[in-house]
């Protein structure tokens, strides 16, 4: 049995006092979610603040983005054991906006991942392809090639700590959603693909969130998919009323 994670994606947005507005708006709408996981990725000028206000709470702290180096002269970066030390339980590696934006390749993303379990953080690692990989038939030759690469060198018992995101970039702030069916092909595709690496017992208790343009009008159909185990939200999370209600999936 995989516990549901929702998981919502600042991104470059919220100060201080706008994140701690946004998640005292959560806490009250929150209730009993004993079985499903929240998180929240706040940028890192926030973590802190935003750490000690889900402390004891059911909400879970991730950030946006690691470093696969532990210490050093690497100016504007930020080690994994920094984001254990203001709350972090996880941090989300590989989004397509690092890997477009940013230049993050499998083999970086790679690194990053490895980083973050040897430092006991949890990774969730995006995966997706473009537009046109999916218009000439190559998405999920793609996606698994991104779950291949993403994971060399992680053990069976690493997997454990790993969460996958399947994130169509063309969904990705476009309002453009998969349908439900076509996300879920691809995630019994991620999941074969892990079959392979690590046996089906193994691959059977790792989660693989939908992310891309989650909202709360279709929030319930993704989430009755088999494969599909949760929802990596950007947009809609940063309202309380949309994120909660996604939360709150059926
Ligand atoms: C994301 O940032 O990972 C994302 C899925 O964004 P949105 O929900 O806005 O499409």
């Amino acid at each position: 049995m995989r516990t549901p994670i929702i998981a919502g994606n600042w991104k470059m947005y919220k100060t201080v006092a706008e994140g701690r507005e946004l998640v005292a708006g959560l806490l009250a709408g929150l209730g009993q979610v004993a079985d499903r996981e929240v998180v929240v990725c706040p940028p890192y000028t926030a973590l802190y603040a935003i750490g000690e206000q889900v402390a004891g709470t059911p909400i879970t702290l991730g950030a946006q983005e690691v470093f696969s180096e532990s210490q050093g002269a690497f100016t504007g970066a930020v080690a994994p054991q920094m984001l254990r030390d203001v709350g972090c339980t996880y941090v989300i590696v590989g989004h397509s906006e690092r890997r477009q934006i940013f230049g993050d390749t499998d083999a970086t993303v790679n690194r990053k991942l490895r980083a973050a379990l040897d430092f006991s953080l949890r990774p969730i690692m995006c995966v997706g392809e473009s537009k046109p990989q999916r218009d000439s038939g190559q998405a999920e030759a793609i996606v698994t090639g991104q779950v291949r690469a993403g994971l060399v060198d992680v053990t069976a018992t690493q997997l454990l700590n790993v969460v996958l995101a399947y994130e169509p970039i063309w969904a990705i702030g476009t309002g453009d959603t998969a349908t439900a069916a076509d996300a879920q092909a691809m995630h019994a595709a991620i999941r074969a693909t892990l079959a392979e690496l690590y046996g089906d017992a193994v691959a059977q208790t790792v989660r693989i969130q939908y992310g891309g343009s989650v909202k709360p009008d279709n929030v319930d159909e993704l989430m009755s998919q088999t494969d599909i185990d949760g929802a990596l939200v950007g947009g809609a999370s940063l309202k309380a009323d949309s994120f909660l209600r996604i939360i709150h999936f059926q």
